[in-house]
């Protein structure tokens, strides 16, 4: 009819087609951009290194001098976009929050290597006593297939267990075959020994640690409490899981003097006086796990796969057990969970819940174990329904002992306090902080956490170029 006003009416047909095949993240992304405090709530989120999950935080602080009243500084969230702020979520795992986990590696990378190398508070001289890397492992509960390039489990001639399935296995599995790490017969494993297993471990490590204690006097030929006038024994430890979902230990043993690390170790407290004293305990240790009729008397003990390697200085490159290496696989660990070995890294409500994780029928048996052993009114102590999702393990990922070196606490403290420029360092005793906050909200929608995620991109990106050009020799470059 109107030749003009029909090609009109289709730009505009046009323009609503077009809106209504924008996702819903794009349509948020145009709602964030026109919202007053854009720019400002950019710069906050840049602040927090792109955290993906932020807890929303509103409130103010003010200091004051302590003696005029005047006001020194006032920090105010009401003239903040929503009215609010967002500080890091800090988890330390790389499946939660991969920004908050990167920093949360770094401080153990730091606060590992401040044992064997000294700084950060820690005497120098550590790194002249003696120091292990030390693997402790789970014993076997029954066959799994294996991925170490080899044939997984050869046998000639065949052979079936009681159950009819076949006792070995002629294959060579990949790294990434689903396979591997489970049991060769499901009816043969020992599924109560791995959990039981599992909520005794941290006890084991402890009653190691006064094994060892035990050991080294032996061998000076003195008694244990002689031995506190002679030397500490510090550690940090990590826990990893395995393929077959049974937890290892990686240590840092070290022996100090008397006084902690910047004492040093009498002369007879050698490498291989701890070497041989952290075998000979690993050996004899052993924790009785409470009785059941439905699982009879156990009795936890490690492994026998326990690896001892003394930890060589930086400066010795030939040795692949140095002080930064140590740290770095220590690092590593902290930030992965029973997630990353296919486990689930959120609370089991119920049964069913177990039913319908996400994960293989092997890591299923073991939590489904968790839950029915949980249940009797002998095994309570264990707390196993509540770490079923953990398999039954229920220690923290990295544990350390008192004199180790530096804490997470205090190296948050450093960072905070060369973020505000140091700046605060007169407060102590003339200034008064007054503070109020309290939580509003946590999380990102759809396009923040796009944002999110593309600035802590970026920042990885400009960080890997930094670390590049230092060591490329641009020192001044960072
Ligand atoms: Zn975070
Ligand atoms: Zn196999
Ligand atoms: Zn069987």
């Amino acid at each position: 009819m109107f030749p003009i006003s029909e090609k009109a009416r289709r730009s505009v047909l046009d323009e609503a087609e077009r809106l209504r095949l924008l996702s819903s993240t794009e349509r948020d992304l145009i709602r964030l951009v026109h919202e007053p405090g854009y720019s400002r709530w950019l710069e906050q989120i840049k602040s927090i290194g792109g955290c993906s999950h932020p807890i929303y935080l509103a409130g103010y602080t003010t200091t004051r001098h302590a003696l005029t009243g005047e006001i020194l500084r006032h920090y105010d969230t009401s003239s903040e976009p929503g009215g609010r702020m967002p500080v890091r979520c800090r988890n330390r795992r790389e499946t939660r929050c991969k920004p908050c986990s990167y920093l949360h590696a770094g401080d153990t990378f730091h606060l590992v290597r401040a044992g064997l190398l000294g700084g950060k508070g820690v005497a120098d001289n550590v790194r002249h006593h003696p120091r292990l890397f030390v693997t402790l492992t789970a014993p076997s509960f029954g066959p799994v297939h294996g991925a170490d390039g080899r044939v997984c489990r050869p046998r000639r001639g065949g052979g079936v267990c009681e159950h009819g399935r076949p006792v070995g296995c002629n294959q060579r599995h990949e790294e990434t075959d689903p396979m591997v790490g489970q049991p060769l017969c499901r009816d043969c494993y020992d599924y109560p020994g791995h959990v039981l297993w599992h909520a005794s471990a941290g006890k084991l490590w402890n009653r190691y640690c006064h094994m060892l204690r035990r050991h080294l006097a032996t061998a000076a030929g003195i008694t244990q409490t002689a031995l506190r006038d002679h030397l500490t024994v510090s550690f940090a430890k990590v826990a990893e899981y395995q393929k077959r979902g049974a937890v290892h230990f990686h240590a840092v043993i070290r022996l100090d003097g008397r006084e902690g690390p910047s004492s040093p170790p009498p002369l007879w407290a050698t490498v291989s006086l701890l070497s041989d004293a952290v075998m000979s305990a690993a050996e004899r240790v052993e924790v009785q796990a409470p009785y059941s009729l439905a699982t009879g008397e156990r009795v936890i003990k490690w492994g026998e796969q326990l690896d001892v390697h003394p930890i060589r200085s930086d400066a010795f490159t030939e040795s692949a057990v140095t002080d930064s290496a140590v740290a770095a696989y220590v690092a590593k660990y902290v930030s992965k969970s029973v997630g990353d070995s296919g486990g689930i890294d959120y609370r089991i409500q119920d049964l069913d819940s177990i039913r319908l994780a996400p994960v293989n029928s092997h890591l299923r048996a073991l939590m489904a174990t968790c839950w029915r052993l949980g249940g009797l009114p002998e095994l309570v102590g264990l707390h196993l329904r509540a770490w079923a999702h953990m398999l039954g393990y229920r220690g923290h990922v990295l544990t350390k002992s008192r004199h180790y070196s530096t804490t997470y606490g205090e190296l948050r403290a450093v960072r905070a306090d060369y973020q505000r420029g140091g700046v605060l360092a007169l407060e102590d005793q003339e200034a008064v902080t007054e503070s109020s906050w309290r939580y509003v909200g946590s999380g990102h929608s759809p396009a923040e956490a796009e944002i999110a995620y593309g600035i802590a991109e970026d920042l990885a990106t400009l960080r890997d170029i930094r670390r590049e050009m230092i060591s490329e020799g641009w020192k001044y470059a960072a």
